[in-house]
């Protein structure tokens, strides 16, 4: 397990810091954010320091979220939601401010006000299948 120095979430694995640990295996720790968006809101780690979600190798990221069914199941019965979140910010024109990779289970309710649309764009003509045919050949190499 790597960790690094200055991260809160690695100071929370490694007990230096405290926080509300729902759930804790060999590789993954679930704790309440310490400035929930609603009752319940909870962050879901890998112990070992990731700073975003490509520099996670994909077996790791495979069982991390392998948590998400039973977790955010337990959060909706406890907390009464009807709904839920799930949010992944990478990087800091993204909002991510903690480079430890987390994802946040925010659970919602009708009539929460939270929010969560953003304003849709459009593509100009060609540019959908520029931008396609770009990804498919990235993805190749
Ligand atoms: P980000 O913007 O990086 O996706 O979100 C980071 C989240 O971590 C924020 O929602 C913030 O409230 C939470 N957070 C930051 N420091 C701590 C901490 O020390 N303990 C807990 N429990 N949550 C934290
Ligand atoms: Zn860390």
């Amino acid at each position: 397990m790597s960790t690094s120095p200055n991260c809160p979430f690695c100071r929370i694995v490694t007990g230096q810091i405290p926080a509300a640990v729902v759930l804790a295996t060999d590789d993954a720790l679930a704790f309440l954010d310490i400035g929930p968006l609603a009752d319940g809101h909870t962050l879901l780690v890998p112990k070992s320091h990731y700073p975003t979600l490509g520099d996670m190798p994909p077996d790791a990221l495979q069982r991390l979220t392998g948590h998400l069914p039973a977790l955010t199941g337990a959060i909706m019965s406890v907390t009464g939601a009807s709904g839920f979140n799930l949010l992944q910010n990478n990087g800091s024109a993204a909002g991510q401010v903690v480079d430890h990779v987390h994802f946040h289970i925010i659970p919602r309710t009708e009539g929460d006000g939270l929010g969560f649309r953003w304003n849709a764009g459009s593509y100009a003509p060609g540019r959908a299948d520029a931008l396609c045919q770009a990804i498919q050949a990235a993805l190749r190499h």
